[in-house]
C-alpha cells in the first residue's frame, strides 16, 4: 500500500507541475513488486499528458564505426576489443544524404549521425557540417549528431549548420564509472554537454543499463541526467556484444527496465524518453509495454552495430500501443 501512496503522491507532484526531491525518487525507484503496475500506469498517464499521443521515431546512420580509442567496456565500437565488427571511415556525403531521404520516406521524425570518434578529426568535423546543411537543406529534417567530445568551437560549428540536437551519453553513474571506463572520465562526458548546450544545442543524454551496476547507481545516473535538463533522454539496454568484458554480463530482469523508464518520465515529465539499444532483444515485446510506462521514443531500423526492427514492424508497435508515429 505505502508504494501505492507514493506513486499517487509523486504523480500529483508533477502532474501539476511541480518536481519531486531526489527521496522520492529513490521511493518510486524501490516500490514494492505489487506497486509496479501502479508505477508504470502513472507514468504512462503522465507520459500522454505530457507530451501527447506521438511517438518520436529516430533513425541513426553510424558514419564512421569502429577502432574507437577508447575503452568503455560494452562497446563493440572500442579499439581495445576485438568484436570482429566491419570497420569504416566516414562515407561520401552523398551516401550519408541518400540514407536521410530513405529516412524521411520510411517516417522518421530525426535523422542523427554518430560516430565512433573520442573528438571528431578537423577534416572530418568540416565535412560533416557540410553533411548536416545539405540534409536540413534537402530533406527539411531535423538532425541530431553524437561526435564525441567536442570543443566550444565545434559545438557552435554545428549549432550554425542546422544541427538541432547534440547526443553525449552519460554512459552511468559516477560511482561505477571507472569500472566501466578508464580512457575518460565522467565529468569529461558533463563538460560536453555543457559546451553543447553554452551553443545553443539541445540536448540528448543518458546511458546505458544492465552494466552491473545496482539499482541505487541507476538512481543516481538518472538524478545525474535531471541535472542536465536534456531535450530527450536515451536509455540503452546493454546487449552483452561477444569480445568485450561484459559478454557474460547477466541480463536485467524486465521489471529492472520498467522501472527505470518509468521513473526517468517522473524526473523529466516533459522531455522524450527514448528506448534506445536492446529493446528487441531484452524485452519481449520489442518495448511495445514500455511506450505505456514512461517512454514515448524509439530508434527504428537498426543501432549502431547490431540490427533492429525494419520501420514497418515498429509501426505496427506503435499502433497497437495505441500511440501515433
Ligand atoms: S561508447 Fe563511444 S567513446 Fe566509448 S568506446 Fe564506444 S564509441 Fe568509443
Amino acid at each position: 500500500m505505502g508504494g501505492i501512496d507514493t506513486v499517487r503522491r509523486c504523480y500529483d507532484v508533477v502532474a501539476s507541475g511541480g518536481v519531486i526531491t531526489d527521496a522520492e525518487a529513490r521511493d518510486l525507484l524501490n516500490v514494492p513488486d505489487d506497486a509496479l503496475p501502479a508505477l508504470l500506469d502513472a507514468a504512462g498517464r503522465l507520459t500522454r499528458a505530457m507530451r501527447g499521443p506521438e511517438v518520436d521515431v529516430e533513425q541513426l546512420h553510424n558514419i564512421k564505426k569502429n577502432a574507437c580509442s577508447e575503452d568503455c567496456s560494452f562497446c563493440a565500437q572500442s579499439a581495445f576489443f576485438d568484436t570482429g565488427i566491419e570497420t569504416y571511415r566516414l562515407p561520401p556525403a552523398e551516401e550519408i544524404i541518400e540514407g536521410a531521404k530513405e529516412a524521411r520516406a520510411g517516417g522518421a521524425d530525426s535523422y542523427c549521425l554518430v560516430a565512433a570518434w573520442r573528438e571528431p578529426p578537423p577534416a572530418d568535423f568540416e565535412s560533416v557540417c557540410g553533411i548536416v546543411r545539405r540534409i536540413r537543406s534537402e530533406t527539411g529534417m531535423e538532425v541530431e549528431c553524437s561526435l564525441g567530445f567536442l570543443t566550444a568551437r565545434q559545438a557552435g560549428a554545428l549549432k550554425r549548420a542546422g544541427a538541432r540536437r547534440y547526443n553525449h551519453n552519460l554512459e552511468t553513474a559516477p560511482s561505477k564509472f571507472s569500472q566501466i571506463c578508464t580512457t575518460h572520465t565522467f565529468a569529461d562526458r558533463v563538460e560536453t554537454l555543457k559546451r553543447a548546450r553554452g551553443a545553443g544545442l539541445e540536448l540528448c543524454t543518458g546511458g546505458i543499463i544492465g552494466l552491473g551496476e545496482t539499482r541505487a547507481q541507476r538512481l543516481e545516473l538518472a538524478l545525474e541526467i535531471r541535472r542536465i535538463r536534456p531535450e530527450e533522454v536515451t536509455i540503452n539496454i546493454l546487449v552483452p556484444v561477444p569480445g568485450t568484458p561484459l559478454e557474460l554480463q547477466v541480463p536485467l530482469p524486465p521489471g529492472e527496465i520498467s522501472r527505470m523508464f518509468a521513473l526517468m518520465r517522473f524526473l523529466l515529465p516533459r522531455s522524450i524518453v527514448k528506448i534506445s539499444g536492446g529493446r528487441e532483444t531484452a524485452t519481449d515485446d520489442a518495448g511495445e509495454a514500455l511506450l505505456g510506462g514512461g517512454a514515448d521514443g524509439i530508434i527504428t531500423n537498426g543501432y549502431l552495430t547490431m540490427p533492429g526492427n525494419a520501420p514497418g514492424r515498429d509501426s505496427e508497435i506503435i499502433r497497437r500501443a495505441r500511440l501515433e508515429a
